[in-house]
């Protein structure tokens, strides 16, 4: 029997567990939201946020889950006369050319197969024409368990196209996968904090380059809610431009303090460390999906090769342990599985669960 006040431990790809010394931190008292105690949170959080995102430029507290910022990127820095291309690998990166055309961009798709990446050559191909302004990417495709060669991207595109705009959906790879904001010259990138942060969701942290600043001021319609000029002019009062998700911004403080104290490339060693054990378990029990040079770093999405019944491995396991982990996403249901290892999840966890899903093959 389901049971919300007991819920399963969790190993799906977001929202993550979350430990009792980060849950403890939204059980702080509240603050007013344009007291001093507020925006001595706030300064401090940022001023944390900016070293773990290695950027000197905008850092933006966003009370939304990151979905709001596949719209925030769009209505604020593409002009309705202007193109945006959308890189398209998976189900997020698919959403988000959906929702740049709900936004009324004009937009151009450019697909690969599930599984496959996005590459540096397909994108330069496209934005030789010249005709579009932004260029959407997903990081880490949460759906496939796949990171995109994102430094080898960055770097063609700050080398052959210096003035197109670069978004990033970092959802599943910001502090999980390695990510220096400034040198890799993006514009917008974001993550809400159920995923890598190990936060419970209602939050969102968004990296917003200079330009994309100066840019926003040209384009009409911006709306209210992800108005980024509103957001820079509440930073500089150390505040947020509506009431924020007060406990949330008190757990990423509480966060990033720990990050930073073990020190971003230990994190990023970390998380590649859970990735390797659960690929060699993968590649010995089954297979991979993504080749592997592809295969994240925060999920890993098995492929089913024995023909399991995922279903039911995934019931027995909660059933016994009390633990969730994922079925394959949409199509990939039962073709494949997805065990996440971002977080504060541990490789000893990590272990017991892949201990457990081998004694339910025998
Ligand atoms: C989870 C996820 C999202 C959606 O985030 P929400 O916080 O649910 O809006 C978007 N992109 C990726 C890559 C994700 O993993």
């Amino acid at each position: 029997m389901a049971d919300w006040k007991n819920p399963p431990r969790l190993f799906i790809p977001g929202p993550v567990e979350v430990k009792k010394d980060v849950l403890m931190q939204l059980a702080r008292p509240t603050l007013g939201h344009r007291g001093k105690e507020y925006a001595q949170l706030h300064s401090e959080t940022i001023d944390m946020l900016k070293k773990v995102l290695f950027t000197n430029q905008h850092v933006f507290l966003v009370t939304s889950s990151a979905s709001g910022m596949w719209e925030a990127a769009i209505r604020n820095c593409v002009g309705f006369d202007e193109t945006v291309l959308c890189t398209m690998c998976g189900a997020f990166s698919d959403k988000w050319a959906d929702v740049a055309k709900k936004c009324g961009r004009k937009v151009e798709e450019m697909k690969v197969e599930w599984g496959k990446p996005t590459l540096a050559k397909d994108i330069d191909k496209k934005l030789a024409s010249g005709k579009f302004a932004a260029v959407t990417l997903v990081y880490n495709e949460t759906s496939t368990g796949l990171m995109n060669p994102v430094q080898e991207i960055s770097d063609m595109l700050k080398k052959k196209y210096p003035d197109v705009l670069v978004f990033v959906d970092c959802v599943s790879a910001m502090v999980g996968l390695p990510m220096k904001f400034d040198e890799l010259g993006w514009d917008v990138a974001f993550a809400s904090v159920q995923k890598a942060f190990a936060i419970p969701p209602g939050l969102t942290i968004a990296a917003v380059s200079g330009r994309a600043v100066e840019k926003s001021k040209t384009v009409p319609g911006r709306g209210y809610y992800f108005d980024f000029q509103e957001f820079v002019k509440s930073n500089e009062k150390s505040q947020t431009p509506t009431t924020p998700a007060i406990p949330h911004i008190m757990a990423v403080n509480y966060q990033c303090t720990k990050l930073l104290k073990e020190g971003m490339e230990n994190v990023w060693k970390r998380h590649k460390a859970m990735g390797d054990c659960t690929r060699a378990w993968a590649k010995d029990r089954f297979g991979l999906f993504c080749e592997e040079q592809y295969a994240s770093n925060t999920l890993t999405t098995v492929k089913n090769t024995r023909g399991i019944v995922v279903g039911d491995v995934i019931k027995a396991v909660q059933q016994k342990h009390n633990t969730a982990f994922g079925n394959g996403y949409k199509d990939l249901k039962e073709k494949t599985f997805r065990i996440a290892h971002m977080g504060d999840i541990t490789i000893d966890e990590v272990k017991e669960l892949l201990g457990w899903i081998d004694a339910e093959l025998k």
